[in-house]
């Protein structure tokens, strides 16, 4: 049967990652390299033309009808261009138009990587079959986005569903966006370490103070690390419930690797959301793991690119 096949590009901090995706969301080629995040623009760009140049020398890249780009954000879809916090060398870096260049003038589409997760926890994982989602990265930030109507939310600049930077705390530490008590000020990894360490919890012999390692310690019912997680649970809940009662969405998908820890985060956060979910419209809301592994940003950058080469196929007829 034929499909249709896209090009994909997953863009962040560490690394690049490209891809031609089938129109089953399978990956049948793929190129990386790592980001070298703190260089120049034009030094940041070379990495992406290379990991094009692999995927165009495939000899599956005569089928790809469109390049469909995830990106750390803020990304500006209405101008095609990316302004990544840990990418400094990239500020309003005209990404689309060198991207379509370098892939001999196809479509582009670009989001941002929350909104890319949840187009592939849409399309493949855990929200499949939800007309109205949230979906949320909680990793070193906590990013995300929606599902609204049964189709990606991405809104007028790709960055829509930014839930790590609602604030839950009005008095709450400053965040690096500007603004007191975000989301993420309370519940990204670095965040549960950092206020672990603060209270008191000690690390073992290895020395790891990373938020897994402090996952590991809750789970041996270490009580300060219970705690931070506790603390995080709570700002995400409260993010999340906020989020239900604006827009009614009826399930929140959480991944990346702070969710990794298991019922160490779930098992506080659903406890949580009744607190904080109260209305009658929200009450049934439930909140799950993350089915996408590593490749859920080239296989929602793929979806966004599918679902504009879709559109373009059905203006046309
Ligand atoms: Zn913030």
């Amino acid at each position: 049967m034929h499909t249709d096949l896209v090009a994909a590009l997953d863009i962040g901090g560490t690394k690049i990652a490209g891809a031609l995706v089938d129109g089953h969301g399978r990956i049948q080629a793929r190129a990386q390299r790592a980001t070298p995040a703190q260089e120049d623009g034009e030094t940041v760009m070379r990495a992406v033309d290379a990991v094009l140049a692999e995927l165009t020398a495939s000899p599956l890249w005569g089928r790809a009808t469109a390049v469909g780009i995830g990106s750390a954000g803020p990304v500006d879809a209405s101008t095609g261009t990316v302004s990544p916090v840990n990418v400094p060398g990239w500020r309003d870096f005209p990404l689309v138009p060198r991207v379509g260049a370098a892939a001999g003038g196809l479509p582009v589409e670009l989001i941002g990587d929350g909104v890319a997760i949840t187009a592939a926890e849409h399309w493949q994982g855990a929200a499949r079959g939800h007309d109205n989602a949230l979906c949320m990265v909680v990793s070193t930030g906590v990013g995300g986005g929606l599902v609204l109507n049964g189709a990606l939310h991405p809104g007028p600049t790709g960055n829509a569903g930014h839930i790590g930077h609602i604030s839950v705390d009005l008095d709450g530490d400053p965040c690096p966006c500007g603004a007191r008590g975000c989301v993420e000020r309370l519940a990204s990894g670095p965040n549960i370490a950092r206020r672990a360490l603060a209270d008191g919890w000690r690390p073992g012999p290895d020395g790891d103070t990373s938020a897994a390692a402090v996952a590991d310690a809750a789970r041996l019912g270490d009580p300060v690390a219970v705690a931070s997680f506790e603390r995080a649970a709570q700002a995400l809940a409260a993010g999340i419930a906020a989020t239900a009662t604006l827009v009614e969405i009826d399930i929140a998908v959480v991944g990346g690797g702070v969710a990794k820890a298991g019922e160490v985060l779930f098992g506080p956060l659903r406890k949580a959301l009744t607190d904080y979910a109260t209305l009658s419209f929200v009450r049934r809301l439930t909140v799950v793991p993350a089915l996408m592994g590593t490749d859920a940003g080239l296989v929602g950058a793929a979806a966004a690119a599918l679902t504009r080469t879709a559109g373009v196929t059905a203006a046309g007829v």
